[in-house]
Order: C-alpha cells, then structure tokens, then sequence
C-alpha cells in the first residue's frame, strides 16, 4: 500500500481527489489518498505551498514531496525539508502560458489599446509593424519560456532567449548567462519574464536593465513579482522609457489595494491568472512521478535546490 498525504491550500481537494484517483487507479497501484495521515505512514506527499503543512521533519518515510506548482520559491528554502523535490512541469501550465504571453505579446505589438479605448472617436491611422519587424526578448528558457519563445516565433516575431545554460531553440536567438543579459536586453520592444524567483534573478530587471531596452518597450510579467525593480520600473514608465508593463505577479499578492502599479495608467495588473496547473492532466504528472518512485526509477522535474528553481 502507497500511502500519499494530499497537503494543499482549501479548496483544492475536491478538484484533485478525483483525477488523481482515476490517474492512480488506472496505474493499478494500491493506494490511500487523504488530507490527513500519520506522517510517519506517508510516502509521498502531493504539495501546493498555500499548504498549512509547513514543517516536514515528521515524514521520516516520505520519498519525494511532488509540488503542484511550477514555482518552488516558497517551499525550496524550507529546512525541515529534505526528500526530494519535485516540480510541475505540464498540467497545462505550458499551454496557459502560451496563450497570456501571445495574447498580451499581439495586444502590445498591434496596438489594440488605442482602438478598443477611444472616447474620442479619434481616426488614428497608424499601421503597426509587423511581428517579423519586432524584436520580443524571453528571459528565461525553462519549460515555459522555451515554448512560449518558439510560439511567438512562430508567429514571426524576431524572438531571442536568455537561460542560465546554453540552449538551442529552432527559429530563436539564444543568449546565456551573465555575459549574454545585456545583448538580450539591447533594443528589445516587447520584454517577456519567465524567469524563476531566486536569489541570482531578484531585481534582474533594474534601471540599468530597463535602460538596455528600446525607448517606449512593453514588459509582460508572469514570472514572479521580485524579478522587477518595482521602482525603478515605476520611475521608466514615468519618463516614457518603458511604454506599458502588464504584470501577473508581484512581491505581494494580492497586490495591496494602496499599491501605485494598480493606478498608473501605464500598468495593467492581472491577477496571477497567466496560467494555473489543470487538476485534470496535473493528476497524471503526479500520478506519473509516483509510479517511478514505486518502481525505483529516478523522479521527474526535480527540483535543484541549490540553484533554487
Ligand atoms: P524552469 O525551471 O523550467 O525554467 C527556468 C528558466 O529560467 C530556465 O531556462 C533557466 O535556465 C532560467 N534561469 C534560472 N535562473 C537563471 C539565472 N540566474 N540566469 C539566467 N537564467 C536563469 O521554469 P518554468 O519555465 O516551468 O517556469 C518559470 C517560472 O514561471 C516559474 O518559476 C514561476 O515563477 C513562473 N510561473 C508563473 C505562473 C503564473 O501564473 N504567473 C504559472 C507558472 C509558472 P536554464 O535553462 O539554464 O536552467
């Protein structure tokens, strides 16, 4: 019997228990699935951060704790944990991703704002370029940024990327490490942040970075809020040097009502919705890791805890 302990915030079983059921019945693996279990008993522990279970010392049989996020940052640094830690990659994060940045990418590029919101009745003639003719930057080139970087590719924009290690994508221009930051940065027009929240990429988007970019750029932020300078940030879209930034995340969420992104006219706030883990295919990218634990094989989308992502 594989004993796995659901730890998540409220709310979250009732659209968990029944894929992972089904994607573990299916596997044929004798189980127990519940929200509260003798930890001594547990084997795997399925984990959302906005979990109350915060203290992992007592789960001395635990195998991997299986994060149904993608983002670690909240739990990574947790001492008291030392099973593995795996991440969420899938669970249609990837493909909601893909649709917020698109979608946001075409609003910037196309010029939507001026049309949709025209008191004025105002016949503003101003073709835009085309994708081909905009050059879009992606830092961060993980399971999100990479397909997000293809997709608008695909679409024509002249896309670059910027990772940790050297990376090859078809159609995108990829640039690594400290050296490459500031040649992927120089004269982008549309900046795009799926970077993870650590250490080495806190404010990795300053003054001096915001200054690297073309005049009037837009920023999409889905990464996470400590990426940003916000200050800084407010200070260039002040001075016309940033022209619009859409931000999905932010230091603290939810963002305070009092805070200066939700009434500057250059910010359009989103609620941490870019994109969400699906119970419904998540199930089966945990239901998947623990049939490998079971079989003795190496776990997926674990987590390197010394770089922190
Ligand atoms: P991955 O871990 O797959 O990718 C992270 C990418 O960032 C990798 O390309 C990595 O480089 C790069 N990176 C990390 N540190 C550095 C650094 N110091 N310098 C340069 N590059 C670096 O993560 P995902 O793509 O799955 O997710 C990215 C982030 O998106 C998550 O951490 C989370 O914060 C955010 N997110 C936001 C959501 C939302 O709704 N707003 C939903 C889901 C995720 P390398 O490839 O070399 O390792």
């Amino acid at each position: 019997m594989t004993n796995i302990l659901f730890a998540a915030g409220p709310d979250r079983w009732d659209d968990w228990a029944p894929p992972l059921r089904a994607a573990l019945d299916q596997a044929g693996l004798g189980y127990a699935l519940a929200q509260d279990m003798a930890p001594e008993v547990v084997d795997y522990i399925v984990y959302a951060p906005d979990s109350a279970l915060q203290d992992f010392t007592p789960f001395t049989r635990c195998k991997a704790v299986l994060n149904t996020w993608a983002g670690v940052e909240a739990v990574v640094g947790n001492q008291t944990l030392t099973q593995p830690l795996a991440r969420m990659v899938g669970g249609g994060l990837t493909e909601g991703m893909v649709e917020y940045v698109l979608g946001h990418s075409l609003r910037h590029h196309l010029g939507m704002d001026a049309h949709i919101v025209n008191p004025d009745h105002d016949w503003h003639w101003a073709p835009p370029p085309l994708a081909s003719e905009r050059r879009v930057t992606v830092l961060g080139l993980g399971a999100l940024g990479a397909e997000v970087a293809q997709k608008l590719a695909g679409v024509g924009f002249a896309v670059t990327g910027w990772s940790r290690r050297p990376k090859e994508i078809g159609g995108v221009r990829t640039l690594n490490g400290d050296d490459g930051l500031a040649e992927a940065l120089r004269g982008a027009e549309i900046l795009v942040l799926l970077l993870p929240d650590t250490p080495a990429t806190e404010n990795i988007l300053d003054a001096e970075a915001l200054a690297l970019l073309a005049r009037g750029a837009f920023v999409i932020n889905p990464g996470r809020g400590p990426l940003i300078d916000d200050q800084a940030l407010l200070a260039a879209l002040d001075s016309g040097q940033i022209g619009h930034a859409t931000l999905d995340v932010f230091r603290e969420e939810p963002l305070p009502k009092n805070h200066p992104f939700w009434a500057h006219p250059g910010v359009t706030v989103t609620p941490h919705v870019a994109s969400e883990t699906r119970a419904a295919s998540g199930a089966g990218v945990i239901a998947e890791n623990i049939l490998r634990g079971e079989a003795g094989q190496p776990f997926l989308h674990l987590v390197d805890r010394t770089a922190g992502y």
